[in-house]
This record gives C-alpha cells, sequence and structure tokens, in this order.
C-alpha cells in the first residue's frame, strides 16, 4: 500500500523567521499520522530545517542540485552537501528550472542520477505546458521527459525515486488540473513504468502538483494513482499546509 506524502515545495520564499514559524507549526500537528510529510526549503534554510525537525517523523529535501561531485561550480550545490544536512528527497526538473534556467532533459537525467549516486530520492518533475495538452500532446510530453531518466538510470533508478505530475499551466496559477485529468496521466505514467517492472511500478509513489489546497487535495488523493501531491504556495502557510495533510488524514 502507498502512503499518501504531502511535500512543500517552498521556492524561493521565506526567511529565518518564517521557517521557524511554519515547521514548529507543523511538528505541532502534522506527521506521523497516516499522511506522511516532507518540506523542500531553499538551501540557506537547511542547517535550520535539520536542527528543528532531527528526529520527527517530517522529512525534507533540496530544491535542485548540481550532477558534479565538486568542482569550480560557482554558486552550485552537490549531492553531498545535501546529505550533509540531512536531505532525504532532492527535486529534479521542477518546471521553473526547466523554462527559467533551461535545464534540459539530459541536465535532468544528469541530476536524477547523481542524487541516486548519492543516495538521496529524486523527486522527477515532470509536466506539460498547456499549448501541449491544447495540442493533444501531453502523453508525448510526459514520456520524452520519462524516457530521458529512464534511458541513463534503467528502471531500477525508479525503485528510490518519486515522480511528480505538474502541468505547468496547473503550477501557481490557481487552476488545477481535475482529478480525472490528473488521475489520467498518473495512470500513464504507472503503465509506462509497468511496462518494464511491475513491482517497481506499482510501489512508485507519483505525485500532483498544481494548485492543490485543502479543497481539492481529498478529491486527489483518493484516486488509485494519485499518491499525494507537491504543493508550493499552500505550503507557505501552516494553516493551508495541515488543511491539506488533515484533508487526507
Ligand atoms: C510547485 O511549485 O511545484 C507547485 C505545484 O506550486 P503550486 O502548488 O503553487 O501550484
Amino acid at each position: 500500500m502507498r502512503r499518501i506524502l504531502v511535500a512543500g515545495n517552498w521556492k524561493m520564499h521565506g526567511s529565518g523567521a518564517m521557517v521557524q514559524v511554519l515547521l514548529e507549526g507543523l511538528l505541532a500537528r502534522a506527521g506521523g499520522g497516516e499522511v506522511d510529510v516532507a518540506v523542500f526549503p531553499p538551501y540557506p534554510y537547511l542547517a535550520q530545517t535539520r536542527s528543528l525537525l532531527r528526529g520527527s517523523s517530517i522529512s525534507w529535501g533540496a530544491q535542485n542540485l548540481n550532477p558534479v561531485a565538486q568542482g569550480a561550480h560557482t554558486g552550485e550545490v552537490s549531492a553531498g552537501m545535501l546529505l550533509d544536512f540531512g536531505c532525504r528527497y532532492v527535486l529534479v526538473g521542477h518546471s521553473e528550472r526547466r523554462t527559467l534556467y533551461a535545464e534540459s532533459d539530459q541536465d535532468v537525467a544528469d541530476r536524477f542520477q547523481a542524487a541516486l549516486e548519492a543516495g538521496l530520492e529524486p523527486v522527477l518533475c515532470v509536466g506539460e505546458t498547456l499549448e501541449e495538452r491544447e495540442s493533444g500532446d501531453t502523453e508525448a510530453v510526459v514520456e520524452r521527459q520519462l524516457e530521458a531518466v529512464l534511458s541513463q538510470s534503467g528502471i531500477e533508478g525508479f525503485a528510490r525515486a518519486i515522480v511528480a505530475y505538474e502541468p505547468v499551466w496547473a503550477i501557481g496559477t490557481g487552476k488545477t488540473a481535475t482529478p480525472e485529468q490528473a488521475q489520467d496521466v498518473h495512470a500513464f505514467i504507472r503503465n509506462k513504468f509497468a511496462s518494464q517492472d511491475d513491482i517497481i511500478a506499482g510501489q512508485l509513489r507519483i505525485l500532483y502538483g498544481g494548485s492543490v489546497n485543502g479543497s481539492n487535495a481529498a478529491d486527489l488523493f483518493t484516486r488509485e494513482d494519485i499518491d499525494g501531491g507537491l504543493v508550493g504556495g499552500a505550503s507557505l502557510k501552516v494553516e493551508d499546509f495541515l488543511a491539506i495533510c488533515e484533508a487526507v488524514a
């Protein structure tokens, strides 16, 4: 049985004071129940996150990594550095990285592989733009994004990874995919993996991301192939994030 995971991607938001309030609020009421909880703060807050969450049931991760272990890469952070801060997860291929920072499918595949090799669990984000959906290319786009990673890391790579389906048109827009639209793509993703390995596909967590909130979470996360959510905006306020966790508990 796959457990629901509610993961908060804080993007480039926050301050030391906000992290304190948010994590103390989550610690008081989230985690340890039927729902797994994780947070993805910006790099500078990983140390604070570790010291507040260590020993709790709430996990944490980073929003990106550089695939190189170390070297002359000013401004970059490697997988080994993330491990030093107790990260369990790392996001790879978030649509903002793909579009604003021109990360290609190959860049994303390299990051995924580097995360696995270091012992981190990558959360691979995939999803189509509105234009791609409207031209009927959703499955082709998702397939291409998955294939880039599968051809490098193999199906075995997904035994210790998560996939997040995040339609770009639903991220931060207030437009959520309907549960049916999301379920269709999640089933497509799971079937793609199942054609290579039934067991890995059956155990793989596939999260939905795109304007998830306390009102739509239960309807999304009770669909057969939706195993939780990657939550942006609604993860920045304790009450909003807890509403999502509690809606599905
Ligand atoms: C995200 O940042 O991954 C995301 C899904 O954001 P939002 O929930 O704000 O749409």
